[in-house]
């Protein structure tokens, strides 16, 4: 028998999005630990079309002053986007959204880190995108956490990002650079994966309180399976 699906179905059946991918699945996801000799940690991670390169130094006495904190560490992290690293080539130099980036990445790992171990001393964490597609921040959070893990800096957990969102009426999982620019909505979300404790939520567009509920549920799925390949590439440099 011949099946025919209806216009009907079509519209509420999951479709298959326009790279293909089923609506909770994953770009390919590569991570690499200690790459870089002369930064303390470092990695290097390709997510989809974006390639970005994270170098870690620290814990180091802050040399500025007002910097320091007489009970702890004080993280810092510099997101930073390569001229030719998206289509239009970017002017070099931090901007509006470098800066908004940057804080929020800080603000997302720093629950993880064992801070009160360095008092006065401060941990800086580049993060480079060379090449940009879509959801740089989350995995720029993704690749710094396997970054300050390969330095030796104490963890309570690893911190892994991805986003959910909207795109044609569908909630789908980890949206290319396409899908962002032609979508609904885009959920970042980052996660501690043991407890799942949330370090970064942003929204950005418009979904109903269900749609939001299924976003967040995808992302955090989404970032534990991420956190399967951080915990390899820390396998892969050290071993069991
Ligand atoms: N993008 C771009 N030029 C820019 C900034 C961003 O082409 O100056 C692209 C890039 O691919 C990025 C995407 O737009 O990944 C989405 O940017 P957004 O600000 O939503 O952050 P992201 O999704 O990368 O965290």
């Amino acid at each position: 028998m011949i099946g025919i699906i209806t216009q009907d179905q079509l519209k509420t059946s999951p479709t298959l999005r326009e790279d293909g991918r089923a609506f909770d699945e994953l770009r390919p996801l590569k991570i690499e630990a200690g790459i870089l000799e002369r930064a303390d940690g470092s990695s290097y991670l390709e997510f989809g079309g974006n390639k970005i390169l994270v170098a870690v130094y620290g814990p180091r006495e802050a040399q500025i002053r007002k910097l320091q904190r007489p009970d702890r560490a004080v993280i810092r992290c510099r997101y930073n986007m390569a001229p030719f690293s998206v289509e239009e080539r970017k002017r070099p130099g931090p901007d509006r959204r470098s800066v908004e980036i940057s804080k929020i990445t800080a603000e997302a790992l720093r629950p993880a880190l064992i801070l009160e171990r360095f008092p006065r001393s401060v941990i800086d964490v580049f993060i480079e995108v060379l090449e940009a597609e879509g959801g740089t921040r989350c995995a720029g959070i993704t690749a710094a956490s396997v970054a300050l893990a390969d330095a030796g800096i104490p963890m309570r957990d690893m911190v892994v990002a991805c986003a959910a969102g909207k795109v044609n009426d569908q909630v789908v999982l980890d949206l290319s650079e396409e899908e962002d620019k032609a979508g609904q909505a885009d959920v970042p979300v980052a996660i501690l994966p043991r407890t799942r404790e949330i370090t970064l939520l942003q929204s950005d567009g418009n979904l109903s309180e269900d749609e939001f509920e299924r976003a967040l549920d995808l992302a955090v799925d989404g970032c534990l399976r991420i956190h399967e390949v951080q915990k390899e590439a820390l396998r892969k440099r050290y071993g069991e």
